[in-house]
């Protein structure tokens, strides 16, 4: 939608043709039915469609490094994890290698549930294209002010953009556990950042407007100011968190994840190979 030819040079997403692969390993901090006991097999991919002020994989989001892959290499890599036990194959920030990651299926298709782990950022089209293939939707959904998604990410159109998609995920995908692992379905994630608890109140209000409170929200506090953030500087405060949960519960979220404030360290940001 850049309207750039990524045969010939790069998009805003800062990525050429091939895909970008920085880690490709078991990972335990995603949320409890998708790490499981054993680890969520998850791929981190380089660039992004975002430009977040307080990106926590900024070295990777904002300098796309690591290994290009073609879709038969990315197929071998599905192979890989699920032969190490994970229980899902887990694309992280994913969206600008959809077709690649669409052909990789030609060659392996995992037999272990797949997981769209996206920030919200996405077009209809993407989601139906994908519909096939993705059994876990793992979006974001970052902001309800259309100010804000510009002022810290660089995209005025997100709150629509990501309810339409969101909205889209719920109708395609249904929620299924089998021992208490995640095998379909939806999980909307919600960062707390600090000083912007309005916005953190108009998500939930509008995902229960329009998409229900049945659905499984993961409101995280898991923020660190990363080095590359010029806007957000300091760190959550435990009432900040707190009055996001309390707001969430008073709506009637009955299905919430709440992460435990020492989350807020920067170890659980993955070690990137840069
Ligand atoms: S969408 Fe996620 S990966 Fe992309 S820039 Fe924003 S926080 Fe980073």
């Amino acid at each position: 939608m850049c309207g750039v030819d990524r045969e010939r040079e790069k998009g805003v997403c800062l990525c050429g043709a091939e895909p970008i692969v920085n880690r490709a390993a078991l990972h335990s901090y995603e949320e409890p039915p998708v790490s499981g006991t054993r680890g969520s097999g998850t791929i981190f991919f380089g660039g992004c469609i975002m430009r977040c002020d307080f990106c926590q994989n900024y070295r990777i989001s904002r300098n796309p490094v690591g290994r290009s892959y073609t879709p038969r290499e990315l197929s071998e890599l599905y192979k890989r994890l699920e032969s190490e036990g994970a229980h899902n194959i887990n694309f992280v920030s994913a969206t600008q290698w959809t077709d690649a990651v669409i052909e990789s299926f030609k060659f392996y298709r995992p037999k272990v549930p797949v997981v769209w782990n996206t920030s919200g950022y996405e077009r209809a089209e993407t989601v139906e294209r994908l519909q096939e293939f993705v059994d876990i939707w793992l979006p974001d959904f970052k902001y309800s002010s259309e100010e804000l998604g510009r002022k810290l990410s660089g995209r005025s159109n997100y709150p629509l953009t990501a309810l339409n998609a969101i909205s889209l995920m719920r109708k395609l995908s249904r929620d299924r556990y089998v021992q208490g692992i995640m095998q379909s379905g939806l999980i909307i994630r919600h960062l707390v950042l600090p000083g912007y608890l309005s916005n953190s109140f108009g998500v939930l209000d509008m995902i229960k407007k329009e998409i229900g409170t049945q659905t499984t929200v993961s409101i995280m506090s898991q923020f660190t100011p990363p080095e590359c953030s010029e806007i957000i500087l300091r760190r959550l405060k435990p009432i900040e968190y707190k009055a996001v949960v309390r707001y969430a519960e008073k709506a009637g979220f009955g299905n919430a994840y709440i992460q435990e404030l020492d989350s807020a360290d920067s170890s659980y940001t993955p070690p990137f190979e840069i």
